[in-house]
């Protein structure tokens, strides 16, 4: 029996861990917001793993209202494989994730999708009136902020903002894991994607308590880190390690020339000449170094060729009309 619903155009998705309190006026919030928008949309709720009453409310809502889709997850998992749980179920072709806890406002939808039929692929929020302590969150967020912009060359104010607007196709070659889903808008923008931001409401939390703290800073400095190097060098490690193998090892050398010249012309004994050790070290690290990037060389070989990943993204594929022969991708 074909489902005589039409296909969502728009999936709003949502991950929930110990929301209770907030499952039934979120729902009825974006209900509110997505009726009025007009078109054809589902909510997609990801339960993470509650071990509140979260579960239960989400399975009755499923039975009351339309339009909804619910993954339960077996145990926690993190705020990031919630999302991307949501993307792999979501059927929209604009994703739009939001926090479950009523922090962000599903208000803001029409703005975001006003700016993606713009011509933009991903639009971020900016959660420029923050409600979140200032010692603990958004000082820490906005250093957070600076260094990723810094870093990374994408020019947002926000990343930690859930609440965004992605077309489904900038979404498809990246990998959800970590604290990464902040940092969606920088991978599709490397692969070419338009990015833009718009600010939006934030509101305090009413009901439950945040689940983060000082620890998800790291976390995230830790994930700019693999993404940095991902981005520049997943295709040529060599580069990266060769590269500074090779200064240390042109530092060693000169080093090493002025310990010689300090023997010939100063009478320095190189056993009395802290400098040599310094070359010697610099020649080991440079050698370890080059080493790493042959390994590096070499998995990545293994890493392309034992998955389906490919190292570049096709936009489209132009053929000429007469056809010879068909083409694919
Ligand atoms: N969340 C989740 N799994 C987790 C932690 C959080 O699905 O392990 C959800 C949580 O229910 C909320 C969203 O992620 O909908 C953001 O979490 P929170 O409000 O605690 O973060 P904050 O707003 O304090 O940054
Ligand atoms: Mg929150």
């Amino acid at each position: 029996m074909s489902d005589p619903r039409p296909t969502p155009e728009i999936s709003v998705m949502v991950p929930l861990y110990n929301e209770e309190g907030n499952v039934v006026p979120l729902l009825d919030r974006i209900g509110e917001v997505m009726s009025r928008i007009g078109r054809p949309y589902e909510v997609v709720m990801v339960d993470d793993g509650s071990t509140d009453r979260t579960a239960e409310l989400l399975k009755k809502a499923v039975g009351e209202r339309p339009n909804l889709r619910v993954v339960f997850f077996r145990r926690n998992s993190g705020q990031t494989s919630a999302l991307a749980a949501a993307i792999e179920f979501a059927r929209g072709d604009i994703l739009i994730p939001l926090d479950g806890d009523l922090q962000n406002d599903p208000g803001d939808i029409p703005l975001l999708l006003e700016k993606l039929s713009g011509g933009c692929d991903v639009v971020s929020g900016w959660r420029k009136n923050r409600k979140d302590p200032f010692l603990t969150r958004i000082l820490p967020s906005k250093i957070a902020n600076g260094l990723i912009s810094l870093i990374s060359g994408v020019k947002l104010h926000d990343y930690g903002c859930t609440l965004k607007a992605y077309r489904r196709e900038v979404l498809k070659p990246i990998l959800l894991v970590g604290e990464m889903h902040r940092f969606i808008p920088i991978l599709a923008s490397w692969q070419g994607a338009q990015v833009t931001e718009v600010v939006v409401n934030h509101r305090p939390r009413v009901s439950g308590k945040s689940k983060y703290g000082l620890m998800r800073t790291f976390k995230v400095v830790m994930d700019l880190m693999t993404i940095k190097f991902m981005g520049s060098f997943l295709t040529k490690p060599i580069y990266a390690f060769g590269g500074t193998g090779a200064i240390l090892f042109v530092l060693s050398f000169l080093l090493a020339l002025f310990t010689l010249w300090e023997k010939i012309f100063q009478g320095v004994w190189v056993h009395k000449n802290p400098i040599l050790l310094v070359a010697i070290f610099f020649a080991l690290a440079g050698m370890q170094l080059v080493m790493m990037g042959l390994l590096g060389e070499l998995l990545i070989r293994i890493y392309f060729t034992s998955s389906h990943t490919t190292p570049y993204v096709v936009r489209e594929v132009l053929e000429s009309s007469c056809a010879a022969s068909p083409v694919s991708v």
